[in-house]
């Protein structure tokens, strides 16, 4: 049986990974994005984590909580100008869950979805804001 990295806390495991593919996309069109293959605790994990952003499950359309609605990072209103958060995840197979949340292009993310995706934890507030990636000449 393979040994897999669990991407959520860095550790191996045996066993079926868990599949998540979370997203960050800012204004500026910069795009974060990742395969992230998990245990099945740090899956229950990352659901917990998420919840409140859960848009749909199996059944459907889920009724987003209060918090959704509300910038990840700060928990304040978020006008017209947001950063989207989209992430979907197969916790025990085919069932798939998808999550959706908007946060200021200014502030971080929640520090288990930065983990996720990769994104050095030393980014300055506001790092690919209006910055694409210079092509070189
Ligand atoms: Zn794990
Ligand atoms: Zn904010």
């Amino acid at each position: 049986m393979a040994i897999f990295p669990c991407s959520f806390r860095t550790h191996r495991y045996r066993g079926k990974a868990a599949h998540a593919y979370p997203a960050l996309i800012r204004p500026s069109g910069r795009e974060d994005r990742r395969h992230s293959r998990l245990c099945a605790a740090h899956m229950a994990e990352l659901e917990e984590l998420a919840g409140p952003y859960l848009a749909a499950d199996a059944a459907g359309e889920v009724e987003p909580s209060p918090r959704a609605t509300l910038c990840m990072g700060c928990s304040r209103f978020v006008d017209e100008v947001f950063t989207q958060f989209f992430m979907t995840t197969f916790p025990g197979g085919d069932e798939r869950r998808d999550y959706w949340g908007i946060l200021h292009p200014a502030c971080r993310a929640p520090a288990w979805l930065e983990g996720l995706l990769g994104v050095s934890p030393s980014a300055r507030p506001g790092d690919g804001v209006g910055h694409l990636p210079q092509e070189s000449t």
